[in-house]
């Protein structure tokens, strides 16, 4: 293709000297097209996304993201934010546009009295754990540690810790970010709070986040890891996960798993965690390890930041994705059978469909307390193909269609934003349920011409 350049919504071309006049007032690196780093730097965690931005401003510190979005502002640029560029849509990049990316701003700054972490917006979930574990501490993220922090903890974020301590979004305590106007504001429960409530759980509609102010706990090593069983047995072990989770206590958060082992054999996993103390751990954990007759059962004592790490491999850089997901009310026999039956289908040995049950301490905050408001909505279904040979991209992606579109029935009608891929605006209406008409009087008060919008978007109330 042409190499693309830096435009205006309408297509006007940005001068050179506009982009050499922002350069002047930029600490980090301005990469552009040609330039060496370009593809290298347009390249995120799913290889389907394949855009071409016309600058890349690469910040260095909070006043660069400041530069980057008044530059945007007056040139009337299309803008993407890129975090830890996760997000299966590819909302961190877009076409001839500017992207702010963050990802040299990862610094994390661990205050053990306190128990709180100052992190950039720009980190991963590894950046995190990594400085938190010196201290015996652990901040609730996500379970795939190159994951960034900035979308996850937008969007929501459940993982390991979410039935103990919450949500991510549930853990900060205050967010520094810039707006749609340039300005740099913090977002707190005494400082603007209605946009700290927005922010938990609101995408990232509202702002560049600069840094998170986030709580952290005492965990330090867990009991995890995986059980797995042979396919045959998905049906039983379903029923039994579902089971165990119903008297579960908020230690233990377990997700079930169709996945294929790396030699290749399809089978049913389960992989859990319990962050309490040893012997309630082993306790909690018995009656998913005495069910059946694994073929593995690799549950262990280990460091947090290894369970956070455990899934790494399954999802690495490069690979082509396309994801479903949404929430069932009930994990029912006929759920479970059609689960068996579609998963059965699967072609690529990447894919597979995991089943999550969040609740406990995220439970016990209202849908209306914070932006998020799935935290009833029952078991979240991911349905998640992911493949390496790009022809096979229409088979693939048929086969999560499928299988979103036979869930549809049993769906409770709520969506993880998080795992939301490029779905129309009715789906992310429904994944902020009951709060879209206060999130879109929100955005029209700090966004009103929809500035920030390559997100899971809400358009701002007339
Ligand atoms: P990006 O693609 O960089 O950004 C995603 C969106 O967030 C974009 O709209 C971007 O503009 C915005 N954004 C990012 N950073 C900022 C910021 N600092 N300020 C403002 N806006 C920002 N989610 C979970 O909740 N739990 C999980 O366990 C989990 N596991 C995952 C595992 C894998 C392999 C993948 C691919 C995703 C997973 N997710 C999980 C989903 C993930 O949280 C979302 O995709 C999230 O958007 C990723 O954030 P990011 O910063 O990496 O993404």
């Amino acid at each position: 293709m042409n190499m693309p350049s830096l435009e205006s919504r309408d297509g006007l071309a940005i001068a050179d000297g506009r982009i050499a006049e922002f350069r002047r007032a930029f600490s980090g690196d301005v990469i552009l097209p040609g330039d060496a780093g370009y593809d290298a730097a347009r390249r995120i965690w799913n290889a389907s996304i394949d855009r071409y931005p016309g600058m890349i401003a690469r910040c260095a510190a909070d006043a660069d993201v400041a530069h980057a979005v008044r530059f945007a502002r007056a040139d009337d640029l299309v803008v993407a934010v890129r975090g830890g560029g996760h997000n299966v849509g590819g909302r961190a990049l877009c076409d001839r546009g500017l992207v702010i990316d963050l990802s040299a701003m990862r610094g994390v700054r661990v205050d053990p009295d306190r128990r709180t972490a100052r992190v950039q917006g720009g980190a991963t979930l590894a950046d995190v754990d990594r400085e938190t574990h010196r201290f015996g501490l652990a901040v609730p993220l996500g379970v795939v540690s190159r994951t960034g922090v900035g979308g996850l903890t937008l969007g929501g974020g459940v993982g390991w810790l979410v039935r103990k301590y919450g949500l991510t979004c549930d853990n900060v305590l205050s967010f520094e970010l810039v707006t749609a106007d340039g300005r740099t504001l913090t977002a707190s429960a005494e400082e603007n709070p209605d946009l700290f409530w927005a922010l938990r759980g609101g995408g990232g509609n509202f702002g560049v986040v600069t840094s998170f102010l986030y709580r952290a706990h005492p965990v330090s090593t867990v009991l995890g890891g995986l059980i797995v069983h042979a396919r045959d047995q998905a049906g039983p072990v379903l029923r039994h996960y579902r089971h165990v989770m119903q008297s579960a206590p908020d230690e233990l958060t377990a997700y079930a798993g169709f996945i294929t082992t790396p030699d290749g054999v399809p089978a049913m996993a389960v992989i859990a965690c319990h962050c309490g103390e040893e012997a309630e751990a082993e306790r909690a954990m018995r009656p998913l390890r005495e069910f059946g007759h694994p073929l593995l059962d690799a549950i262990q004592r280990m460091p947090f930041p290894t369970m956070q790490q455990l899934l790494d491999d399954a999802f690495p850089d490069g690979t082509y994705n396309y994801w479903k997901s949404t929430f069932i009310r009930d994990l029912s026999d006929e759920v479970i059978d059609l689960l068996v039956e579609h998963a059965s289908r699967a072609r690529s040995p990447l894919s597979a469909v995991v089943i999550e049950l969040y609740g406990g301490a995220a439970d016990r905050v209202g849908d209306a307390d914070t932006a998020f408001a799935q935290r009833r909505a029952g078991y979240d279904v991911g349905i998640m193909a992911q493949w390496t040979e790009p022809p096979e991209t229409d088979e693939h992606t048929a086969w999560a269609r499928g299988l979103s579109q036979a869930l549809e029935p049993h769906s409770s009608g709520g969506y993880l934003l998080n795992f939301l891929g490029e779905e129309g605006e009715d789906t992310v209406r429904r994944a902020f349920g009951g709060n879209y008409p206060r999130l879109a009087e929100l955005k029209r008060r700090y966004d009103p011409t929809n500035f920030f919008r390559l997100n899971q978007n809400i358009q701002p109330a007339a």
